[in-house]
């Protein structure tokens, strides 16, 4: 191929550039953003000055930087760390700094330990500052180079090599993915980067010949946990070659070949997004009157992380690991939610035959989505769904989309707001945009304070008053369901008071966010339910408190006032008062958390 299909490129796509870990892309990541990231000599036709975060972004590469030092300078761990933080080009939030200080010592005690394993086999490994490439090409605007990023190691006579690929969180790999294939196959053929700093800024990368290793060993290290994992250890190269050939090579064809347009989190960083038409663009969207520090991704689960507390939303946004809980409402929200979205997708009305009781044998659309138990504890919101079901009309019903993925830029703001409604369609040709929202008791959301309580409906008025979907009318709704109740509220987005009060609710939403560049912590009550207090010095502990993991021990009440229904752990709304930020905790609470690596 060419170019990536759908998009536009100035440049030269015979230059291919393949970073072993963009192998793992999984399924519903977008393929051309892929494509078009492995070909460093392509540029989107019209010129764009990059802007940088003025905090650092990536805690990996600190974590490089001061294993760098200690390896490499003999620099003790406490020093380098130190340094590095310190003269970090960038503001470290401090999280970062904590989390960075784990991965540190993680690291170098796992280093230890993998070292004592092979002096018992006699093997001595040293740490190695050039890494290894393999690159070949008929001319060097015709090169294909295959690099891998993490930490190398190799005996003194050059037999045995060993690459350290670093997880934020735990070792996630295995030894049959095309990913650590093609890592093996570095270390087994690949040459050394004559100068580390040449590897991302010259084509072809000068190297220098290294021996043919005997034994090539691939670890992953987990830089929170403490854990390692062995992914191979081999002397059979041909293996790896063979492997590398059967494997590896068609899975770089697909991934070089591009794919459909996914909108998410990768658009904001794509060099495809001015031309790709699954970006839709809306400038002034946000209300926003500047461009803020660099180009960032927004949706309304960042306002509500935001909203609990800045430094959560931060640590989050950088990918920390974090401790996730789960409960039966995160459970029950995401197995109704997934039960809509494959019942919807069939294109008509749900209906009772579509939710056997729980014994039955066949569970019909749950088959397979959830298990029994699962199932029986989701059953009743969606028995309440089936009188409320956006398919059962009346009027046309055309142009279904359960959860489709949105990606709208606004270039005032240099934001990429994404969303993910629950469910499009329309009625008699009026497009309809619905949400729905599970909850064990209600929550008083009612039609006057709805917008501010469930801010995705204000950025839906503002999506389709901005023209995102075409027309700049539509009607947007709120399903709610609990197991003894179900509602529908409507909002019309041609009324300008509505689209004035929506406006209002998103500007204020985004503004501090855009604003912000320290992310301070907030500490509260909530605190022992962020995934992310492991690294926060400013953390609440509440020792006497209920957790989130819904025990049918909590107590309804906490010592703090937050109130949590004693079977699920849901949060419950203040009862006399509706509060916008009680409901931001519970929609963070009841979202699942994400074991994501960040791509490089
Ligand atoms: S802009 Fe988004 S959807 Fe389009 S190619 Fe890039 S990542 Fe994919
Ligand atoms: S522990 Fe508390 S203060 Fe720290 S990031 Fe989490 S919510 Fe914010």
């Amino acid at each position: 191929m060419s170019q990536p299909p759908s998009t536009r490129f100035t440049g030269n796509p015979h230059v291919v550039r393949l970073s072993a870990s963009l192998l793992d892309r999984r399924d519903g990541d977008c393929g051309d953003f892929a494509a078009a990231r492995a070909r460093p000599q392509l540029w989107p036709p019209v010129y764009e000055k990059r802007r940088y975060a003025p905090w650092e972004t990536f805690p990996l590469g600190l974590v490089m930087d001061v294993l760098n030092a200690v390896e490499f300078e003999a620099v003790p761990v406490g020093d380098a760390l130190a340094r590095t933080l310190r003269d970090a080009r960038n503001t470290v939030h401090p999280g970062v700094a904590a989390w960075v200080r784990h991965a540190c010592h993680t690291y170098l005690e796992t280093a230890e330990s993998l070292a004592a394993a092979l002096a018992a086999e006699g093997v001595e490994l040293l740490p190695e500052r050039n890494p290894r490439i393999v690159q070949g090409g008929r001319s060097p605007a015709e090169m294909r180079s295959l690099t891998v990023w993490g930490r190398w190691y190799g005996s003194p006579d050059g037999a045995v090599v060993e690459f350290r690929r670093m997880r934020m969180s735990r070792p996630l790999g295995t030894a049959d993915v095309p990913s650590t294939q093609a890592m093996a196959y570095v270390a087994a053929a690949g040459k050394q980067v004559a100068d580390p700093a040449e590897l991302y800024t010259v084509v072809p990368v000068p190297v220098r010949p290294v021996p043919v290793p005997q034994r090539v060993r691939v670890v992953e290290v987990g830089l929170t946990t403490a854990a390692d994992r062995v992914l191979l250890d081999t002397a059979d190269l041909e293996e790896i070659h063979h492997a590398y050939a059967s494997e590896v090579r068609p899975a770089a064809a697909r991934l070089l070949a591009g794919g459909d347009p996914v909108p998410g989190h990768d658009c904001a960083d794509c060099k495809a997004r001015l031309s790709c038409g699954a970006v839709t663009h809306a400038p002034g969207l946000l209300g926003l009157d500047d461009r803020g520090t660099h180009r960032r991704t927004w949706s309304i689960t960042t306002s509500r992380y935001y909203q609990v507390c800045p430094a959560q939303a931060h640590l989050r946004e950088l990918r920390l690991p974090g401790d996730w809980e789960t409960s039966t409402a995160v459970e029950r929200g995401r197995n109704a939610h997934s039960w809509l979205e494959v019942a919807h997708a069939r294109g008509r009305p749900c209906a009772a035959a579509d939710l056997p009781e729980a014994d039955a044998d066949d569970l019909g659309v749950a088959d397979g989505l959830m298990e029994r138990e699962e199932y029986r504890r989701a059953r009743p919101y969606l028995l309440r769904h089936l009188t409320v079901c956006p398919l059962r009309g009346p009027g046309e019903i055309s142009e279904i989309r359960p959860e489709p993925k949105l990606a709208v830029y606004d270039a005032q703001a240099d934001v990429m707001v994404l969303a993910n409604p629950d469910l499009l369609r329309r009625v008699d040709g009026r497009l309809v945009y619905r949400e729905q929202k599970t909850s064990a008791v209600p929550r008083g959301i009612v039609a006057e304070n709805a917008l501010e309580l469930v801010p995705q409906l204000a950025l839906a008025v503002c999506l389709i008053a901005e023209g995102v979907f075409g027309d700049t009318t539509g009607l947007v709704e709120l399903e709610q369901l609990t197991p003894a109740s179900a509602e529908v509220l409507t909002f019309d987005a041609a009324d300008p008071a509505v689209v004035s009060a929506a406006r209002r609710v998103v500007l204020d939403r985004v503004r501090p966010w855009h604003r912000d560049v320290a992310f301070r912590a907030t500490p509260g009550p909530w605190c022992r339910f962020c995934p992310m207090s492991r690294w926060c010095p400013d953390r609440v502990d509440h020792p006497d408190g209920p957790d989130a993991s819904g025990s049918t021990a909590h107590a309804a009440y906490s010592p703090d006032g937050l109130a949590f229904d004693p079977l699920t752990g849901e949060l419950l709304a203040s009862p006399d008062r509706p509060d916008s930020r009680v409901e931001a905790l519970a929609a963070v609470l009841a979202e699942p958390g994400a074991d994501d690596e960040p791509p490089f």
